[in-house]
């Protein structure tokens, strides 16, 4: 079989030029007569693989030099618990904006280890909104604000970088990091699970500014110290090599396409023209406000659900894979991260015309 368009949530498509490099590389890497996978973290080979990674995320982000990047494993999940375990005390007042099903685990999770204040809530018009920063009840006294800067689920990405004075922000930032540019000084901590733009699962991507180091409680597993990391440069126990080696090669193809200036301007095209053809149709629709409407997800529902599965069952006929919404909304979801070519949105709305055509 050919390859297939992929809207898959994550773990999502990966670049075709990062695939055939991989699949040369495997059985002889760096001509060592092994893959990668085979050797030694600690060899010169993979610490320069690893260095040469986090040199071309902080050129991609143009991440400042007061601020630390790590890989720590256990997905955007296990940052669930590390942000409170890090950054607060026992007891102290955290605050989180709850905007959709991710920010409400993060919510459940930090809950477990400190005062939760939510801050700002969207869930009376059904999470389809960011709600606006002048209404948002802060704590005085909050160790940090936390946000999910694009909820994969529902499709919701902040049109804003909310303002919290000394306070660090804080955001889950796993379906939407590295699609545009972004002023990661405005943060204190970015964190994101790789499986969407960054490579395969098994390695979190953690920028952290440096004056938040060395704060975790004192009973925090050292592998769950952001310190612990920044000191080994992640590498105080054995990382996934072959992930983070796959990483590297993704930064490496975003480098060379322009970097993110290119890459914004295109998926800000693939994205409107997407919500175009859906707000052009009544058989589509997309409830989210427009304004915050994700570059990244694109849920969609047809005005009949009955025709659902016929709809995802001809699609993949026509290699549009993985289209189904995610288990709690149903309906539809077309995730199109940079790894989703132009071609693969023009032939989806192309596939949604000819089947609204012979459906309606
Ligand atoms: N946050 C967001 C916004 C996500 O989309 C996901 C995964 N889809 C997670 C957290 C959880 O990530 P992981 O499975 O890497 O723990």
């Amino acid at each position: 079989m050919s390859r297939v368009y992929n809207f898959s949530a994550g773990p999502a498509a990966i670049p075709d030029p990062v695939l055939d490099r991989i699949r040369h590389d495997i059985p002889d890497w760096q001509g060592l007569g092994m893959s990668v996978m085979e050797i030694s973290h600690r060899s010169k080979e993979f610490i320069a693989v690893a260095e040469q990674a986090e040199q071309d995320l902080r050129e991609l982000l143009a991440v400042p030099d007061d601020y630390s990047v790590l890989f720590p494993q256990g997905g955007a999940t296990l940052q669930f618990a590390m942000v409170p375990l890090n950054l607060s005390a026992e007891g102290q007042t955290v605050d989180y904006v709850q905007t959709g099903s991710w920010s409400k685990k993060a919510i459940a999770e930090a809950s477990r280890f400190c005062k939760v204040n939510i801050a700002a809530d969207s869930s009376d018009e059904n999470f389809t909104y960011v709600p606006d920063e002048d209404g948002w009840r802060r704590s005085e006294d909050a160790a940090y604000l936390h946000i999910c800067g694009n909820e994969t689920i529902a499709g919701v990405e902040y049109p804003f970088i909310p303002d919290t004075g000394d306070t660090p922000l804080v955001s889950d930032m796993s379906s939407t990091i590295l699609s545009r540019p972004l002023d990661v000084s405005r943060f204190g901590i970015i964190y994101a699970g790789a499986q969407k733009n960054i490579g395969p699962a098994g390695i979190t991507l953690v920028i952290v500014r440096k004056d938040l180091l060395g704060k975790a409680r004192s009973l925090t597993p050292s592998l769950l110290d952001y310190a612990v990391y920044d000191q080994s440069g992640s590498m105080s126990n054995t990382p996934p090599v072959f992930t983070w080696y796959v990483a590297g090669l993704v930064f490496e193809y975003l480098k060379d396409a322009g970097g993110l200036v290119a890459i914004a301007e295109v998926n800000e095209r693939k994205a409107k023209k997407l919500y175009a053809a859906i707000d052009a149709s009544s058989f589509y629709s997309n409830p989210v406000r427009e304004d915050c409407r994700s570059w990244m997800n694109v849920p969609f529902v047809l005005s009949d659900a009955a025709l659902d599965a016929k709809f995802l069952d001809e699609a993949a006929a026509a290699g549009l894979a993985n289209l189904e919404g995610h288990r709690s909304v149903g309906g539809m979801r077309a995730s199109i991260y940079n790894a989703m070519p132009e071609a693969g949105i023009d032939a989806l709305i192309g596939f949604m015309q000819e089947f609204e055509r012979s459906h309606a």
